[in-house]
């Protein structure tokens, strides 16, 4: 199987709040790069507390699609754009989830599940946070058990959330410095791609993981499993700026795109 590395499925823009860069920068730098194709994957969340907004609102997806549409036209020539979505899991309002997704006509939809609540407290955590005070909390319920609940929320979201593809799937706790997968780790991640597998989900290899600890999402083990299980693979910047729209696809392509593995 090759890994298609002339399409970006997963970039991000100014409207989240924690990316710089409008639409049309990101566009340019991918036409720029001799990209095919790219999909804008905006983050959606629902009932999440946290510190800051870092997700769209309804408000900010009507023009997200309005310049989405402006800018498919004015490049129709050079790229082919997609407007997706990153769907958030949140295992408290699922059906929320469903409806909120159901109310547009998305071109791809990923998933992910950065943020857990803490029983007993009505914040939410950030699991892919690097923040000390994040790694603390963790670290006070138990790394063990949030890694847990992490790949389980996961398994159950792929089952419920109409996907298209899984988000960096071992980004959870990764900045955390106690992180360990255990053998029951292990098996959840095989559940999980099990789960991707019979529902027809591809799995990202997202590059941003190259740029935060030298590994991409998610780490070859669990891609060898992945490919073993025929999971369909695609090719994620994550861009949180326009500059990182493709990065590291070259290593894409040496990894999993030359002989002996693209047989
Ligand atoms: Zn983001
Ligand atoms: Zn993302």
């Amino acid at each position: 199987m090759i890994i298609d590395t002339k399409t970006d499925m997963h970039v991000h823009t100014s409207r989240c709040n924690h990316a710089v860069g409008t639409m049309e920068q990101y566009v340019q730098e991918a036409i720029r790069k001799g990209l095919k194709r790219m999909v804008f994957l905006e983050h959606l969340e629902e009932e999440i507390s946290y510190s800051y907004r870092t997700w769209l609102t309804e408000e900010d997806f009507d023009d997200y699609f309005a310049e989405g549409e402006t800018l498919q036209k004015r490049y129709h020539d050079e790229i082919e754009i997609l407007l997706g979505v990153e769907v958030g899991y949140n295992p408290e309002c699922p059906q929320r989830l469903l409806t909120r997704i159901a109310g547009r006509s998305w071109d791809w939809i990923g998933l992910s599940y950065h943020f857990f609540r803490v029983p007993g407290s009505s914040n939410h955590l950030n699991l892919l946070s690097s923040s000390r005070q994040s790694l603390d909390a963790i670290s006070r319920y138990g790394t063990a058990a949030v890694l847990s609940h992490y790949l389980d929320a996961l398994t159950q979201a792929a089952g419920i959330i109409p996907a298209n593809m899984l988000c960096h799937l071992d980004a959870g706790l990764s900045f955390h410095p106690d992180i360990t997968f255990t053998q029951q780790h292990r098996s959840q991640v095989d559940q999980l791609l099990h789960t991707l597998r019979d529902r027809n989900i591809a799995l990202e290899i997202n590059t941003s993981g190259l740029a935060k600890r030298s590994l991409m999402f998610p780490a070859p083990w669990i891609l060898d499993r992945a490919r073993d299980l025929n999971i369909t693979l695609v090719a994620s910047s994550d861009a949180h700026a326009p500059a990182q729209v493709g990065r590291f696809f070259s290593q894409i392509d040496t990894h999993f795109n030359q002989p002996p593995f693209n047989a």
